[in-house]
């Protein structure tokens, strides 16, 4: 037997994997370096809450938690775009009804998480400790405790490094030497802030519920998910400097106001401490992390945003990591009932088989922040979006455009998604640009072009790049 499991990183994806590994009947210890977070409170200004959708959903029905997830969740049909008049109009996530993205609380699905991990019997969860440094090569990593700072060293036969973006285990390969280790970081020239739409007083929603708000404005954007409590998380995305309106520039709720004022006007009453949230909660970063290879001598491995961190753009961080642990448990399957698992195997095969889609979605990411930035605000991205939102309505099972291939259809993974839906996206915009797509065309006749279309860029494609 060599089923001890060390995770280190009780977040969402250490959480759901330490759930479903104990599941299968792994004996484990998950440690985390921050206290419990269900007898903490939360700090302000950490990314509260969180789009979750089928990918996500998928993850947690294995572990058998889907249904307490939902209870959490609220609705999100489309996205409700404002303009610099406070006019709004919603474009719906797709056509076919049953397609939604939810909003929900990143501590209350942690909390969960962390509920049901602590009912297993073969877990032991550690708080307060955080991994300084691991032996890659002999399975153990060494933990400061926060409360005592006392040095704790904790064997496994396998290590799962679910530690995020910051991850100090990616670090410890990346530092080690022994081995290549492909590495990139990439950030945005913007950072994010969040900030609080209160629930009115008496504990309505102060604008509409279900849909994920954006202000797109080009250079920098507002973007609000609603709360079950009435409120609404709002996330402001600014360039850090070099532009009229940056972080850098402003520097008094003066300056504050004056930008959202102009930017923003509908929301400057919806926000009633604009100022002291804007210069009292953090500023945040944003990045892509890439990496190679994610395991260490066949008794480590890397999970989650320690392996692939993106831009939030498209909603899909946690979704891919609960994705990680579905495709890994998958693989999990082939190997269980054997009786000394080949863990380096075992890993070297997850990655092959996911390292392109973790890719995939993190260049989807990149564009999507141009896309939801400027494009939604464009009028041919409208009439794209429209055409697309019909093509759903009308011929559910025949056209998904790239938003529902990645959110909504899990069947298909994240790199065919990015394959298709980047050549229907081409597709569209040259036959709208053209002029071939014509009013008095039926709506069939449009989706055939289209499909044309896209056939024949996948095809070149194919041949550019064999
Ligand atoms: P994390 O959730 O970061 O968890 C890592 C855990 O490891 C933490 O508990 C941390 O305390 C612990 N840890 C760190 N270092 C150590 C150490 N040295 N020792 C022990 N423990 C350690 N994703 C979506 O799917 N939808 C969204 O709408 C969305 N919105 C986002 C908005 C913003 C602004 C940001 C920044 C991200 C967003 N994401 C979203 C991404 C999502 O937050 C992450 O992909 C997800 O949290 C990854 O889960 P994880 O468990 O890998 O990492």
């Amino acid at each position: 037997m060599n089923k001890n499991i060390l995770i280190i990183g009780a977040g969402l994806c250490g959480s759901l994997l330490a759930l479903r590994m104990a599941q299968r009947g792994f004996e484990i210890t998950l440690v985390e370096k921050r206290p419990d977070l269900r007898k903490v409170t939360q700090d302000a200004g950490r990314s509260i809450n969180l789009a979750l959708s089928d990918r996500g959903l998928r993850g947690l029905r294995l572990a058998g938690v889907e249904d307490e997830a939902k209870k959490l969740c609220i609705p999100m049909n489309g996205r409700m775009i404002h303009d610099t008049k406070g006019n709004t109009f919603l474009s719906p996530y797709s056509g076919r009804k049953d397609e939604y993205i939810n909003s929900i609380s990143r501590p209350g699905l942690n909390m969960l998480l962390l509920d049901e991990v602590e009912k297993m019997a073969n877990v032991k969860i550690i708080f307060n400790h955080s991994c300084e440094s691991v032996d890659l090569e002999n399975a153990s990593a060494t933990f400061r405790n926060y409360n005592s700072k006392e040095e704790t060293t904790i064997s496994a036969d396998a290590i799962f490094g679910t530690d995020g973006a910051g991850s100090a285990v990616r670090k410890n390969m990346f530092e080690s030497h022994k081995f290549l280790f492909s590495f990139s970081q990439q950030w945005l020239s913007h950072g994010y802030k969040e900030l609080e739409i209160p629930a009115s007083e008496n504990g309505e929603y102060r604008t509409y519920k279900n849909a994920l708000h954006i202000w797109p404005r080009g250079e920098d954007m507002l973007i609000a998910l609603p709360n079950l409590d009435g409120s609404f998380t709002v996330t402001l995305f600014l360039p850090y400097e070099n532009s009229e309106y940056c972080f850098a520039n402003l520097t008094s709720p003066e300056m504050v106001h004056e930008y959202f004022n102009k930017e923003f006007p509908d929301v400057v009453e919806m926000i009633p401490n604009l100022a002291e949230e804007f210069f009292g909660n953090p500023t945040g970063p944003l990045g892509t992390v890439k990496c190679s290879p994610w395991n260490a001598f066949g008794k480590l491995l890397l999970m989650g945003d320690a392996a692939h961190a993106i831009v939030p753009f498209y909603g899909q961080g946690m979704n891919a990591s609960f994705e990680d642990v579905v495709v890994f448990d998958e693989i999990l399957e082939k190997y269980a009932s054997e009786e000394k698992i080949n863990w380096n195997n075992l890993f070297k095969e997850y990655e092959a088989l996911r390292k392109k889609d973790t890719d995939a979605i993190a260049d989807l990411a990149v564009d999507n922040f141009h896309e939801m930035k400027e494009h939604t605000a464009m009028e041919i991205f409208q009439k794209k979006r429209k055409l697309e939102t019909a093509f759903e309505a009308e011929f559910p099972e025949e056209y998904y455009s790239k938003y529902s291939l990645v959110t909504f259809k899990e069947s298909i993974t994240y790199s065919e998604a990015m394959k298709r839906g980047r050549a229907q996206d081409k597709a569209i915009l040259n036959l709208l640009d053209d002029g071939k797509i014509k009013d008095e065309m039926s709506l069939k006749e449009k989706l055939e072009l289209v499909k044309t279309e896209t056939e024949a860029i996948l095809h070149d494609d194919e041949v550019a790049f064999g």
